[in-house]
């Protein structure tokens, strides 16, 4: 799998994770599997392990399959529904896995997770040692969310983002989004001739952030909306990822070949097992805006001080990990809160030497100290 036009980010990549979405799986309108199609990815997949690549899967599915073989009504379905139509749909696509799997010589290991396995980091580094063993002993993994107890307070809702969170996890190079797109352009194609495709977004701009529109298909849950969320986890995490139009045999070796899709490179930042971690935090209990000079401290490494914020927003405790905003609202990166909510907004814009004196007490100088700081650099 090399071809002149291949991009480093995928030549290079060692470990990478591809994210397959539902409406690729599925037949149209039938919930039947294409197996076909299934094969040709698998085909692909063991010629990136063939050429030293390590690769885990995280596949959708679940719910369509599920929801053909239950007869269920087309539209949205209840919470229930959903939740039943997975645990029928599950065991059929991992079925399927292990079939096709094997004409290619992959042990398929199936792993389903939820919310808190991401993101409580006890959980985290649990389901962190297992997909690193299954790698280990030449498995390939198969994720899913465990939609079967997932309720709709605690779960991902869509196999984009916990794709992002898996990458970070396992500290994979590349994330592939396999999609029914072939990348980012700058207005919906289907609905404005004039729309252009990107190849490459180097930083998520709050102009390519509005170029998400919100739309899914019926069959996946992720919009471009999903997508962009991805990105930021993963470029935050240091992780190159692509959308790639899944529309076609043997995708992957379309990305190898060259194919026209989206690239949103990593930032170049190295960065930590732990950053990794706080980067991945699904939901960000709030948001701390900061003035410019806070922006150009943050990118040389320092902490995030006091002095350096302008707003606070959210309801967050110590220790609970919060979005860091520039002034226009741009999403810069993500660290655990030092202080509370409470205590963040009697400190906002003060000297770290006042904190005793405003607060009663002092937990450190920081609002956010460097080391729990995940944070993109700028430019
Ligand atoms: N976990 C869901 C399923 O397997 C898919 C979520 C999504 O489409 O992103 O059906």
């Amino acid at each position: 799998m090399t071809a002149p036009n291949q991009r480093p980010e995928w030549h290079d990549a060692k470990r990478i994770v591809v994210k397959i979405g539902s409406a690729l799986l599925n037949e149209p309108g039938t919930g039947t599997l294409k197996e076909a199609w299934l094969a040709s990815i698998l085909a692909d997949v063991a010629e990136l392990r063939e050429a030293g690549k390590e690769v885990v899967l995280v596949s959708s599915g679940a719910v369509a399959l599920g929801r053909g073989k239950l007869d269920l009504p087309s539209g949205p379905l209840k919470l229930k529904q959903s939740q039943a139509a997975a645990a029928v749909g599950q065991i059929t696509l991992a079925h399927a896995y292990q079939k096709l799997g094997a004409i290619y010589g992959l042990q398929i290991a199936q792993v389903l997770l939820t919310l808190g396995d991401t993101e409580e980091r006890r959980r985290y580094l649990n389901a962190r040692h297992t997909l690193q063993e299954l790698l280990l002993l030449g498995a390939l993994p198969v994720i899913n969310e465990n939609d079967t107890v997932a309720s709709a307070e605690i779960r991902y809702g869509d196999n984009d983002r916990l794709s992002a969170r898996v990458a970070a996890m396992v500290s994979a190079d590349c994330l592939v989004l396999l999609s029914d797109v072939d990348g980012l352009y700058t207005a919906p194609p289907d609905q404005n001739p004039d729309a252009k495709h990107i190849p490459v977004v180097k930083e998520i701009t709050p102009e390519i952030d509005d170029m998400a529109g919100d739309a899914g298909t019926e069959l996946s849950k992720g919009g471009m909306k999903t997508k962009i969320d991805a990105a930021h986890v993963a470029r935050i995490a240091g992780i190159h990822m692509v959308i790639s139009s899944g529309h076609c045999s043997h995708p992957l070796k379309a990305i190898s070949d060259g194919a026209k899709c989206t690239w949103f490179l990593a930032s170049s930042d190295p960065v930590t097992a732990k950053k990794k971690w706080i980067a991945s935090q699904l939901e960000p209990q709030g948001s701390v805006t900061v003035d410019n000079g806070a922006v150009k401290a943050l990118a040389n490494g320092s902490s995030l001080l006091p002095a350096g914020m302008t707003d606070v927003d959210g309801d967050f405790d110590r220790g609970d990990a919060v979005i860091i905003r520039a002034q226009d609202g741009h999403e810069l990166g993500r660290g655990l809160a030092g202080y509370n909510y409470a205590d963040a907004k009697r400190l906002i814009g003060r000297q770290s030497d006042e904190i005793e004196e405003i607060l009663g007490y002092r937990f450190g100088d920081a609002f956010i100290h460097n080391s729990d700081l995940a944070f993109e650099k700028l430019g």
